[in-house]
């Protein structure tokens, strides 16, 4: 057995890997960024063929032979191509313990149950919706079987979303953030309405709205020589490796806020992918490690630099350039309190930054049950509107806003909510963690954000999946991950909004 030939091949392989990927993934970004409609059957048809040629080049016996040799050999090998190796044999060991029939089906379901969803959505049918649901959460329990029969199969699930996470460990985290968070938010709410927040919803013109993207992609020093950025439905952000990275967005003429923190949103995930370090491109540690850490990025732009009051202020001569009759007579001030709202609502995605994280809560709790048979499928609409009254005070007037909203559980992504709340908690972490280094807001106020982009490629950027999340959390911030930092930095920042 000849190593050096056997690393030369694995490596290649995840280049091949790559390569299909691009492909595939560029044709979907096509397809709804514009792609004419009549496209679909055609563009099906070869993103078919694509993903059964690359199934083929990958499962088989010889990468079986191949991870299984390399793996024997891993204490000869250098520290990136070992990790590699763990993790292509993580991936590969999974698929080889699911029938090759099951998991055909499961991507057939997958299909017709996304797009099922979308029509129970729409026309506000929950029953239409049932019958697939019951059938993913009972693929699901059965998958998890397979991966790791000893474990409750939603530990299974959320330790696949986030590794290191379980009910245990999460039940936890929740805890202590809703007995942080719901006495904060009584004391918000019990101010009244008392942030005004009507000019945010006038007539915003989509074409001044574009150029505000621009410009924030550019203070945030995002290359656009190798970020895109599109127009879809649903804004997110589609990466290949660090030097094709496309984020896309949604302008609401009455909305402005909206498609503007999306842009900061997206921007985060993409400076993510796009300070990978180079020696990782090609292989298959070149991405972000987990959601839960991308969500970090994402959030930690978005909210904590992009809704602090010293970036708002910094951006608002830009945004009354932008926009002088609509925001005549607004001030900087009055701008970041209104992005700062605080209010309880329906819909998990127009949520603010502290009522968030009882939207994951209502679900984490639901999936819980759903897993261990307390909740079945057919009783959700009414679990999910008792538990909206409870957790949010809010009535639920339909299936559409309600236990319908989120296309995840459609997709078979049961068991992926909680890393949006622990992605938040991680950025609070690790702005701890950076005002130690750096005048973060001092430089948010002048914008000056290379030092930060900077400072997160040394601690986060650089590894792609080189560092498990847990080690990479711990090591950028010099102690575990505690959720405390995130309960301190909203309690923090809505006294002093509310003046509590
Ligand atoms: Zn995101």
């Amino acid at each position: 057995m000849d190593l050096k030939k056997s690393v030369a091949e694995f490596k290649a392989l995840q280049k091949t890997m790559m390569a299909y990927n691009h492909a595939s993934g560029l044709l979907y970004y096509d397809s709804v960024t514009g792609a004419p409609g009549g496209i679909t059957d055609a563009l099906g048809d070869t993103l078919g063929t694509l993903e059964a040629e690359l199934h083929r080049l990958y499962v088989n016996d010889r990468t079986a032979a191949l991870l299984d040799e390399l793996w024997e050999s891993r204490d000869a090998l250098d520290a990136q191509t070992r990790r590699e190796t763990e993790e292509s044999k993580k991936d590969y060991d999974k698929i080889r313990k699911i029938p090759v029939e099951e998991m055909v089906a499961y991507s057939v379901l997958q299909n017709k149950s996304q797009a099922v969803w979308h029509e129970a959505k729409k026309t506000n049918d929950f029953a239409l919706f049932l019958p697939y649901l019951e059938k993913m959460l009972e693929t699901m329990k059965r998958f998890a079987g397979y991966y790791d029969g000893a474990k409750a199969p939603y530990d299974v699930w959320l330790n696949e979303f986030e590794e290191g996470f379980s009910t245990e460990y999460l039940d936890g985290f929740f805890a202590a953030v809703r007995g942080g968070l719901a006495p904060l938010l009584r004391r918000v709410l019990d101010k009244g309405d008392v942030i005004d927040d009507r000019f945010l919803f006038q007539r915003f013109p989509v074409e001044q709205q574009r150029r505000l993207s621009d410009y924030l992609m550019d203070l945030m020093t995002i290359d656009r020589a190798h970020c895109g950025l599109a127009e879809t439905e649903h804004p997110f952000t589609i990466n290949f490796s660090k030097y094709d990275v496309r984020i896309t967005t949604h302008y609401y003429e009455d909305a402005v806020a909206s498609s503007m923190y999306s842009v900061i949103h997206e921007s985060g995930h993409a400076l993510y992918e796009l300070h990978v370090a180079d020696e990782l491109y090609g292989s298959c540690l070149s991405g972000g490690v987990s959601m839960g850490v991308h969500e970090s990025q994402s959030r930690f732009w978005e909210n904590i630099i992009g809704r602090s009051p010293e970036f708002v202020g910094c951006i608002f001569p830009k945004l009354q350039e932008l926009f002088p009759q609509e925001l005549k007579g607004v001030t900087a001030e009055r701008f970041y309190r209104a992005v700062n709202k605080a209010a309880p609502s329906l819909i998990r995605t127009e949520a603010d930054e502290l009522t968030y994280p009882l939207h994951i809560m209502v679900r984490y709790e639901i999936e819980k049950k759903l897993f261990s048979g307390e909740v079945k499928p057919a009783e959700l609409p009414e679990v999910w509107n008792a538990m909206y009254r409870e957790y949010l005070g809010v009535t639920v007037p339909d299936d559409t806003h309600g236990v319908l909203q989120d296309s995840h559980w459609s997709g078979g992504q049961i068991g992926y909510f909680p890393s949006y709340a622990v992605g938040s908690a991680y950025s609070a972490q690790i702005l701890r963690a950076m005002q130690k280094d750096l005048d973060v807001f001092g430089l948010a106020g002048r914008g000056e954000l290379a030092p930060i982009v900077g400072w997160l490629t040394e601690r986060i950027y650089r590894f792609g999946c080189m560092k498990k999340p847990v080690d990479l959390i711990r090591d950028c911030c010099g102690a575990a991950f505690d959720p405390r930092f995130y309960v301190d930095y909203l309690t923090e920042k809505y006294t002093k909004i509310y003046d509590l």
